[in-house]
């Protein structure tokens, strides 16, 4: 042997000494599990007892503190930094009483389902070198497919939520027109001023940004005018534009209106159109035979978004696109490079995730989704949604018999409303209404701007949600509305400059 040689084993039996602190043994890890499962559980149990949204956030700051390159830390320390600076301040969007935006999940089979997939680290990028997480994913996507009727020939992808998976679509549907740079300026979208920003940013990281955007009207219930969007795609090609993409919804974030996609499909048929629905947050109420019918035209898309993370209860990092024709998106993303050669000939079972969508490394997606999806069955999942539409409509009900004005008829699961407050400005009153149930925070819900009218908002769709938490939520709303009402300098900034001057 070399003189250095044994000097060299040395050194290096020393660095693994140090970088096997990396790899708890079996004592160990039982140790960290226990502590972060011990975390869960009391988080879990009467999570319904402690608050949804705290206003106080100077607990944050610790994290700063603590620093990122000071450990190591004991798992203890660690895990309370986490609850006092995480869990605690703003939002819990696990909470039952999360009420606001379109809340997300959390099921619990699916944080195992993130477990084992972490721990085995299965790699769901290219068929090659994981064909089991592949063909989990393949699976869940037709699944997705046959729920919102489309064809086994349609092809999809999980993405890390319902902006990126509108990327990939948007990116398909430009293949599939053949639309090239000098085209953009031409090309015509149309949508409702309802349409998810994230379309727009799509458009534009798509680098689709000089397309030209048409307002289409809308109902009383913000659902888009079939008639408009007729008229002014044969106005713009009277013009010698080139209308291109139609982006319609399955429940728009703002009051969950569904555009009438069945009239929607026939005009993109008939004009030669990319037919793209928005069904983040409604597509998976297409589980309900009885809903089916509002959302007829859904199965004529030509791609369409649906986000796990929010309707099928998954948390956070799940959205899922399907596109009609397969070619059209594997014509916009799929690639090859010399050093993954040996991925691509075996490829017989089928094209691999990376070739259908912007990512090559991803989290193994498809688990958290098959877990619970197999473990619990559909019918829960079902039962979950119906819940969720009935609880609207008994809010709404309830809303209304307290006094409240009402924004449109529901179509989903979110209902606006406002008071008017016998003088003075109702937009003041009711923001000072939504941040008086803010500081009270047994139940979170937020706000928005209807033509001009400042509304508050509850959006029922987070699984914990149930009737308790809908009569708390009433609840919350009524007695804020009566110290609002026994304090008018709350809300109104001339009583109470009035009373410090008086
Ligand atoms: C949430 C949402 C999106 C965006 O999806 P992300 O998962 O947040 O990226 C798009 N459209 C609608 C209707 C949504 O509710």
């Amino acid at each position: 042997m070399h003189p250095n040689s044994d000097r060299e084993r040395a050194r290096i039996l020393e660095l693994e000494e140090a970088a096997r602190a990396l790899d708890p043994d079996k004592g160990e890890r039982d140790r960290l599990m226990r502590a972060a499962h011990g975390f869960a559980q009391h988080l879990l149990s009467d999570i319904s007892k402690k608050p949804a949204y705290s206003h106080d956030k100077s607990a944050v700051e610790e994290i700063r503190k603590l620093g990122a390159d000071d450990g190591p830390h004991p798992i203890e320390q660690l895990i309370a930094r986490f609850d006092e600076s995480v869990v605690r301040p703003g939002l819990l969007p696990s909470h039952p009483g999360h009420l606001a935006y379109i809340p997300g999940g959390g099921l619990y089979a699916s944080s195992l389902a993130d477990y084992l997939a972490a721990v085995t680290n299965e790699y769901a990028g290219v068929r090659f070198v994981g064909p089991g997480s592949v063909e989990m994913e393949d699976l869940i996507l037709d699944w997705m497919a046959r729920v919102v009727g489309f064809p086994a020939t349609a092809d999809g992808n999980l993405a890390s939520g319902g902006s990126i998976a509108s990327l990939t679509a948007i990116v398909a549907a430009r293949e599939a027109a053949g639309l090239r740079a000098r085209d953009f300026d031409r090309a015509v979208v149309y949508a409702t001023p309802h349409i998810h920003q994230c379309l727009h940013k799509a458009i534009r990281v798509a680098g689709m940004g000089e397309t030209a955007r048409r307002d289409i009207p809308v109902d009383e219930g913000f659902r888009m005018c079939p008639r408009s969007l007729s008229e002014l795609v044969a106005a713009d090609r009277a013009q010698g534009l080139r209308p291109w993409l139609v982006l319609g919804s399955a429940g728009t974030a703002d009051t969950g209106a569904i555009d009438p996609l069945d009239r929607i499909a026939e005009i993109c048929r008939r004009e030669g159109l990319w037919f793209h629905v928005d069904a983040a947050y409604g597509g998976f109420f297409a589980l309900l035979d009885e809903f089916r019918p509002r959302l007829a035209g859904l199965e004529r898309a030509d791609s369409l978004v649906l986000d796990p993370h929010k309707s099928m209860f998954l948390p956070y990092g799940t959205g899922a696109v399907l596109v009609r024709n397969r070619d059209a998106l594997q014509d916009a993303h799929a690639y090859y490079a010399a050093y993954l050669q040996d991925t691509v000939e075996s490829e017989g079972g089928g094209r691999s995730p990376a070739a259908v969508s912007p990512e090559l490394t991803k989290h193994f997606r498809a688990l958290r989704v098959w877990l619970p999806l197999l473990l619990h069955g559909e019918e829960p999942f079902r039962a979950c949604l119906r819940e969720k539409l009935e609880l609207t409509k008994y809010f709404h009900g309830e809303v209304e018999k307290l006094g409240f004005e009402l924004g449109p008829e529901p179509d989903l699961t979110v209902v606006t409303f406002r008071w008017v407050p016998e003088s003075g400005s109702a937009n003041a009153f009711n923001q000072a209404l939504v941040e008086e149930t803010h500081r009270d925070g047994r139940v979170f819900m937020s706000s928005t701007t209807v033509k001009g009218k400042f509304m508050l908002r509850m959006a029922a769709l987070a699984f914990r949600t149930h009737l308790d938490t809908i009569d708390l939520a009433l609840a919350v709303l009524r007695e804020a509305l009566e110290r609002l009402q026994a304090h008018p300098e709350r809300w109104r900034p001339t009583v109470a400059a009035a009373r410090r001057t008086g």
